[in-house]
């Protein structure tokens, strides 16, 4: 779509955020990505803010400076609007999406392969993209004390040690993307960057979060201009931060503060700093998945570059999912290089039809939820 295409589009039937707060936020159906708060905030309109994981009006002054300009809607993942153009642009037909290849892989690095969720390469990825210089930024999710998300832009490959690693509570990714034009000098100049529209960054999130990043490209509309590579992780169902460590706290009496590591295999499991394990029945933790969760039609990250997950992976490995010559270009190269290592196994069309079948079944399962 060329830039004045999607102005005109924007133009036939313009819908604010006032429509987002009456279609989408107040009937719970917000992912908190943080799109619009972005969008808005990076083009000085500063009328929305995030209370907690909840998008609004910062004032009743904010509400008549809304300029109404409906960009927020527009790329909302959330709202139907350009979802047929952007199927189109991703060639998606099915639930599952447009797939180049698919492989199991897992990292080669010993150190990424300790703090990785699965087989390591969401970060394997980013650690090539920094070192071959294709990116010179990327927004992970960190984690504070308490094992709360942290979503952050991070531009040394030396921080992904601190994001590595699965928090199943919602992390709004989209959200750093508002301070990009206050990042400061002294990093731009250590890129030597002089213009900031310049900076290339690579981003990682759930489908929901991939869907607005390609909504945002796809109206060419800031700040995803410098997003160059989407990986996205596969996702069942996220998390409310609070309610999710109030039902564990009471099943399994661990603090937050003493967890290392937390994952999901058909039940939910926490290991503790000094490596005990816990298991959590899943259907308990029911009442702290957000609500945008229960309508969710996506499981494998359809909009995106480079899709990873662990279901259907061997033990140590993640699945990969090549969507767009963008993302085979990495793989193939990081493959070439022996960044990561595929799994020996016997990657034939019948394997990889027992994957869809299993993608295809989790996404129907998902539906009936
Ligand atoms: C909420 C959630 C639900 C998921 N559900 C499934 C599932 O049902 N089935 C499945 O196969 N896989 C699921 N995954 C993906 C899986 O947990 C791994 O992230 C994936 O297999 C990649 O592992 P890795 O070892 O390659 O990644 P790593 O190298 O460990 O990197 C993990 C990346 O995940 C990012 N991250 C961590 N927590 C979050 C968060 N809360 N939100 C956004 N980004 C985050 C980090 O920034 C890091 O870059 C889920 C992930 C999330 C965040
Ligand atoms: S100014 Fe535009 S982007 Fe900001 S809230 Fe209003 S309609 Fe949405
Ligand atoms: S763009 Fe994201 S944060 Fe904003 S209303 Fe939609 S889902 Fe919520
Ligand atoms: S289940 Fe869907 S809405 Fe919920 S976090 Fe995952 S991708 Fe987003």
């Amino acid at each position: 779509m060329t830039e004045s295409d999607s102005q005109k589009l924007l133009q036939n039937e313009v819908k604010t955020f006032e429509d987002l707060e009456n279609e989408i936020i107040k009937s719970n159906k917000c992912c908190a990505c943080g799109a619009c708060i972005a969008y808005c905030e990076c083009q000085g309109f500063n009328v929305i803010e995030m209370n907690g994981y909840n998008p609004g009006f910062k004032s009743e002054k904010s509400v008549d400076n809304c300029t109404k300009c409906g960009v927020c809607y527009y790329i909302c993942p959330q709202t139907k609007a350009l979802l047929k153009e952007l199927k189109d642009t991703y060639y998606i037909e099915d639930n599952i999406g447009h797939i180049v290849k698919i492989l199991a892989a897992k990292t080669t690095n010993a150190a990424l392969e300790k703090v990785g969720q699965d087989g390591g390469v969401v970060s394997a990825i980013l650690t090539y993209l920094f070192e071959k210089h294709k990116i010179d930024a990327a927004i992970v999710s960190e984690f504070d004390d308490n094992f709360e998300p942290v979503p952050k832009i991070i531009f040394d490959k030396e921080n992904l040690f601190k994001s590595a690693g699965t928090r199943y509570s919602i992390s709004s990714q989209i959200f750093p993307l508002k301070n990009l034009y206050n990042i400061s000098q002294k990093i731009l100049m250590k890129k030597e960057i002089f213009d900031i529209d310049q900076l290339r960054m690579a981003f990682i999130g759930t489908p929901c979060q991939c869907k607005a990043v390609s909504k945002m490209k796809f109206l060419h509309v800031k700040p995803a201009h410098v997003i160059k590579y989407i990986i996205g992780l596969f996702c069942f169902e996220n998390f409310i931060y609070n309610q999710l460590y109030d039902i564990l706290k009471r099943e399994t009496k661990v603090d937050p503060t003493k967890i290392k590591k937390t994952w999901i295999k058909k039940n939910f499991f926490i290991q503790t700093k000094d490596n005990k394990e816990f298991e959590i029945d899943i259907k308990t933790l029911d009442p702290a998945v957000r609500n945008s969760c229960h309508e969710c039609d996506e499981f494998t990250g359809r909009f995106t570059d480079i899709s990873v997950g662990a279901s259907g992976a061997p033990e140590g490995y993640s699945m990969i999912l090549i969507r767009t010559d963008n993302g085979e270009k990495v793989i193939n190269n990081m493959l070439s290089k022996g960044i990561i290592e595929q799994f020996i196994g016997p990657h034939t069309i019948e394997w990889k039809n027992k994957k869809f079948d299993w993608y295809n079944k989790l996404i129907s399962l998902k539906n009936k939820k």
